[in-house]
C-alpha cells in the first residue's frame, strides 16, 4: 500500500521534501499558510491547502490522522513549530517527524512526543566540515555522538594488500563492512579480499578510531 504523507512549511526543506516525495510516486497533501508557496506546489503534489497548522479545527477538517507520516518543516517560528506538533500530537497521528532550528526547539519536540526530530543545517554543516578535514573521508553518516559510519578512499599505500594484512580490526577497532569497485560492490568482505587504490571501504566504528585509520592510509 502506498504511503500518504502530508507536509507542513513548504520553504526550502519542506519543499525539497515534497518535491522528492511526489516523484517518487506517493500521496502528499502540502499545507502552508503563505498562499503563494501553496499555489508553487499545487501541480506538483496531490494536494496543496492554505491552512494555519496552529489552528486544531482545520488540522481535524483535513482529516490528518488518517495519513502515515506528518512533517513538520516550519522554519521561521518556532512557536507555530511546537504547537502545530502538539496538536498532531493530539489528535493521534502516527508518525511525526520535525525540523528543529536549535537545541532549545528540540529539547520542547522531544519532551511533546514527536518521534523524529531532523537539523538538516547543522548536520549539513557538520558532514561537510567533516569532509574538508580529511581528504580521504567521502561521506559519513553518523550513528551516535561517537561512532558512524565513513566511505574512505582507498590509497596507493594500500593497493595490492588484503584486510588481514593491514589489520584494520586488531590495529584500530573499526570494521570494513563494504567496498565499492566501480560499479561493483562486496559487502562483508573476506579478510584475503586484495584493496585495489580508489576503492571505497565503507567503514563502521568509534569516530576516534575511523579518524586513525583514515590517516594511517594517507
Ligand atoms: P526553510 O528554512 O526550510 O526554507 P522557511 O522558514 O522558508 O523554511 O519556510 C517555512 C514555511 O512554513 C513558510 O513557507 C511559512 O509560510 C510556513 N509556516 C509558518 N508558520 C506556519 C503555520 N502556522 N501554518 C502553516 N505554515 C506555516
Amino acid at each position: 500500500m502506498k504511503k500518504e504523507f502530508v507536509v507542513i512549511g513548504l520553504g526550502r526543506f519542506g519543499g525539497s521534501i515534497c518535491r522528492t516525495l511526489a516523484q517518487e510516486g506517493m500521496e502528499v497533501l502540502a499545507i502552508d499558510i503563505d498562499e503563494d508557496r501553496v499555489h508553487e506546489f499545487s501541480n506538483i503534489v496531490s494536494q496543496a491547502v492554505v491552512a494555519d497548522t496552529t489552528d486544531e479545527t482545520t488540522l481535524k477538517d483535513l482529516g490528518i490522522r488518517n495519513f502515515d507520516h506528518v512533517i513538520v518543516a516550519i522554519g521561521d517560528n518556532i512557536q507555530a513549530s511546537i504547537l502545530t506538533t502538539l496538536i498532531l500530537k493530539e489528535l493521534g497521528v502516527k508518525k511525526i517527524t520535525v525540523k528543529a532550528l536549535n537545541d532549545y526547539h528540540e529539547k520542547v519536540l522531544a519532551k511533546i512526543g514527536a518521534d523524529e526530530i531532523v537539523h538538516p543545517e547543522r548536520d549539513m554543516g557538520r558532514r561537510i566540515a567533516n569532509n574538508m578535514i580529511s581528504t580521504n573521508v567521502l561521506d559519513y553518516l553518523e550513528l551516535s555522538d561517537e561512532h558512524s559510519i565513513v566511505e574512505l578512499m582507498a590509497s596507493k599505500k594500500m593497493d595490492g594488500k588484503t584486510l588481514i594484512e593491514m589489520d584494520v580490526r586488531a590495529k584500530f577497532g573499526c570494521n570494513v563492512v563494504a567496498i565499492k569497485r566501480q560499479n561493483q560492490i562486496i559487502v562483508s568482505p573476506m579478510a584475503k579480499e586484495i584493496i585495489q587504490e580508489g576503492d571505497i571501504l565503507i567503514v563502521i566504528g568509534a569516530d576516534r578510531d575511523i579518524d586513525r585509520f583514515g590517516k594511517s592510509i594517507l
